[in-house]
């Protein structure tokens, strides 16, 4: 239900993925689930898209609602329409030869980025501000625009010159991925001249998507209040800090939700048993499903790790990898990894963990079902993440009583409480928090989950049901984006490119 002093607002949310039609990582997640939470609280929001082969044949039924002629384009651009899970409309922008890859939507069967992608999102762009101008023939005019990530970035700087425009937030779900290319680029687009500036989309003499984001949005969001501070320094700034400073009066960070009706485990229907808090004993039938499923030796008593992640330096697997042959002395440990990524990386785990069947598991690849079954069979979930705008993988892990080991940053400090004896008691210890992303203090806080294991049962389970218990459903986080949305529709934010009139 919405509240009764927010007006019914017109929402575009775009992104260039969203579960289930097509995913990468954490952004679909969040494109898959927050429009349908903004649509429940009585919001018109509408998703656009690109029209990957793999989306449409998961968005089917499609219509074409639309047909139109873009700047950097031979031929029509059709806006394909139709439902996201049945509910939220659907634009899909359809560009025969440059939107409609199949596989990744990024890069190439061998893992690189396609050559044309400044090519291709600015078309994107371009068609979503379209949309947004109501000038795509769709009789709906938004009145804000959520952009998210640097595939959407040229959307609020192409909106800012427009005098009738509806507001526009842009959200930074990881600012190690900026979208940057070089002038030539820039100049092909045949983007405004006046956008090739300091104030504008120039970042050290190249191009960058994201900066047309920060730079011209009215306001700002990041996935997390801990990665919102954190990217106003340095070390995670990566050279937008000092922009990202001058708007830090329009920088919130919002804590993603989860989808509690895909993540469940009184549920889920991937996984072979459900169970609840209530329930929790049943949960260790996932394990030994879980153990016959990947190779393991079937144990209860067993701990069983699990991390699941794109195998990049981020994640911070590298250092999974080093506590290995302590882990692999321990008696009645085993782990399990689900991955895909860096070849180097994949090509290593195969080849360290191969050499130890009994107690490592390794799945190259991608599989969402498995993903869940993991969540679900395994006690402890790894995730030494070197920095983590918000993730997920903690989340679904609390919500499956499956004791997150994180790294206190970005989103896993605002979620995961380190476990101490007076915490437990009062229902706030959720897991094991380390302070430094080093194989030292990983290893030391294996080691404190470990003996804590060996406490009394009571302990561990009192641990992992405080987790199931966590509310990080949608709906709040939902709330939050309204009022933002509110305020970037109230206080919009001044063209940076525009003259000051001289005193
Ligand atoms: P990021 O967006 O940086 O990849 P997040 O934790 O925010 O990280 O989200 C990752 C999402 O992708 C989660 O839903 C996770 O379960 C999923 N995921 C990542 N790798 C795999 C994989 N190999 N198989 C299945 N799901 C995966």
């Amino acid at each position: 239900m919405k509240s009764r002093t927010t007006p019914r607002l017109n929402l575009l949310f775009a992104s260039s993925e969203a579960q289930p039609l097509i995913k990468t990582g954490g952004l679909a997640d969040v494109a898959g689930s927050l429009p349908l939470a903004l649509s429940q609280l009585g919001h018109d929001v509408r998703l656009v898209l690109p029209a990957y082969p793999q989306a449409v044949n998961r968005a089917i039924p499609l219509t074409t609602a639309a047909t139109l002629e873009l700047p950097g384009y031979d031929g029509s651009v059709r806006i394909l329409e139709g439902r996201l899970k049945d509910s939220v409309p659907l634009y899909l922008i359809d560009a025969p030869g440059l939107l409609d890859r199949p596989g990744n939507p990024y890069t190439d069967a061998s893992g690189s980025d396609w050559r044309d992608n400044a090519q291709r999102f600015a078309l994107f762009c371009h068609a979503i501000v379209v949309i947004a101008l109501n000038r795509a023939g769709l009789s709906w005019r938004p009145d804000l625009v959520h952009c998210n990530d640097w595939q959407t970035g040229l959307v609020p700087a192409l909106l800012a010159s427009e005098d009738s425009r509806p507001a526009s937030v842009f959200t930074i779900h990881n600012l190690a991925y900026q979208g940057v290319f070089n002038r030539t680029t820039f100049d092909q687009l045949e983007l405004p001249n006046a956008l090739w500036s300091h104030q504008g989309l120039e970042f050290h003499d190249n191009f960058s998507f994201i900066k047309g984001g920060l730079a011209f949005a009215d306001w700002i969001t990041t996935v997390s209040p801990t990665y919102a501070r954190e990217i106003l320094a340095s070390a995670l700034g990566y050279g937008l800090e000092g922009l990202l400073q001058h708007r830090s009066e329009r920088l919130e960070g919002v804590l993603n939700g989860i989808d509690y009706s895909v993540w469940d485990p009184a549920s889920d229907p991937a996984i072979p048993q459900h169970y609840d808090a209530a329930t929790f004993s049943l949960k260790k039938i996932n394990k030994l499903h879980l153990q016959r499923e990947v190779g393991l030796p079937e144990n209860e008593h067993a701990l069983l790790f699990g991390h699941i992640g794109r195998l990049v330096a981020q994640k911070g697997v590298d250092l999974i990898l080093q506590i290995l042959p302590g882990l692999l002395r321990l008696a009645d440990t085993q782990l399990i990894i689900l991955g895909s990524g860096d070849p180097g990386l994949e090509r290593f785990l195969r080849q360290e963990c191969g050499k130890h069947p009994d107690k490592i598991a390794t799945v190259i690849g991608y599989d969402e079902p498995l993903a869940h079954r993991i969540e679900a069979g395994c006690d402890l979930f790894l995730m030494p993440s070197r920095f983590e705008p918000c993730g997920l993988n903690q989340l679904y892990s609390l919500r499956y009583g499956t004791v997150p080991i994180v790294h206190r940053t970005g989103g896993l400090a605002d979620t995961v409480i380190n476990a101490t004896p007076r915490n437990l008691l009062n229902g706030s210890a959720t897991g094991f928090v380390f302070d430094r992303p080093d194989v030292e203090s990983l290893w030391r806080t294996i080691d404190s989950a470990i003996d804590f294991h060996k406490r009394p049962e009571i302990w561990w389970q009192k641990l992992a049901i405080n987790g199931m218990q966590q509310d990080y459903s949608w709906d709040r986080s939902a709330q939050h984006y309204v009022e933002i949305y509110q305020k970037a529709i109230d206080h919009p934010a001044p063209n940076p490119l525009a003259k000051r009139t001289p005193r």
